[in-house]
């Protein structure tokens, strides 16, 4: 596999639509696993009471066990809750359990409350030898306290776009929100990378949405598009990427593409810092 270039300072994208299943989860994992296999440390923060990404890393988490929920609301230190993956040895997941779900309300009385997931990675990126190259946070389907903690956390903003009728549906009010966030609590934050995903070339309405997201967002949005694959939607139950579950399928060779898309724009972007 082709050894792509690392950024100079840690990446630190939050995977975020409000709306669910349109692919936050999958597209955190793969292009996770993807850019691991290309020789980059990266870590997975699950945000999703729903553990999926979890599960799909191969990572436990059960109601019992500490995860991300602890380091929001009793301030565990994220390393006490950091767990390898099974997927690859580059690539590292904080899970969530179901208690995330109580999270939004708990946060709510707390110091601090949309800055706890910033304050936490920072001490722990800082605390590191060797930093991740790569930090993916997966949200939850909504935009309530446990979002703008990713949000606060995070530089670049990935959205998932699938490619269908109410695509843009919604995104107006995402977007309002990624502004009020950069002026209020993260002036750092932009949105850098937008993903279509399940696409099925069959379709007029698929070529019409995926066109009209790039007339939209043309500095954006990524040339690669995610197909709908049957392997990308199997590959979870097995705890793997698509990418270590089929690697020459479809959703395999689009999951790579797209992450090497990733890691070059960021290192054109590093180029212009210099
Ligand atoms: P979200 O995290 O936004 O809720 P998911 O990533 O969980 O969305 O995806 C929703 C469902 O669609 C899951 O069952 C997932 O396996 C499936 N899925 C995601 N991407 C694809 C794809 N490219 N092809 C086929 N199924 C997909
Ligand atoms: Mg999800």
């Amino acid at each position: 596999e082709a050894v792509l270039p690392l950024p100079a300072s840690t990446r630190i994208f939050t995977i975020s639509n409000q709306k669910g299943g349109v692919g936050k989860t999958t597209s955190a994992v793969n292009l996770a696993a993807a850019l691991a296999r290309t020789g980059a440390k990266v870590l997975v923060i699950d945000l999703d009471p729903q553990g999926n990404a979890s599960t799909a890393l191969g990572v436990e988490h059960r109601s019992d066990q500490q995860s991300v929920y602890d380091v929001l609301v009793s301030d565990l230190p994220l390393a006490d809750v950091v767990r390898s993956s099974t997927e690859h040895e580059r690539l590292d997941c904080v899970p969530a359990t179901i208690h995330l779900a109580g999270a939004e309300i708990e946060l709510v009385s707390l110091v601090a409350r949309e800055q706890r997931l910033r304050r936490a990675l920072d001490a722990h990126l800082d605390g590191m030898d060797q930093p991740y190259d790569y930090v993916f946070i997966d949200c939850p389907p909504s935009l309530g306290l446990l979002t703008i903690n990713a949000f606060v956390a995070a530089r670049e903003v990935l959205i998932p776009i699938q490619c269908e009728y109410y695509a843009l549906e919604g995104l107006s009010q995402l977007l309002s929100n990624i502004e009020l966030i950069e002026r209020h609590l993260n002036p750092e934050l932009r949105l850098t990378t937008i993903l279509l995903t399940m696409y099925d070339s069959r379709t007029n309405l698929a070529q019409q949405v995926a066109q009209e997201v790039r007339d939209h967002f043309p500095g954006q949005t990524l040339e690669t598009i995610i197909p709908r694959s049957v392997r990308v939607s199997e590959a979870p139950s097995y705890g793997q990427s698509v990418i270590s579950y089929d690697f020459a399928s479809s959703g395999s060779l689009s999951y790579r593409e797209a992450a090497a898309e990733i890691a070059w724009r960021g290192a054109s972007a590093d180029k212009e810092h210099d």
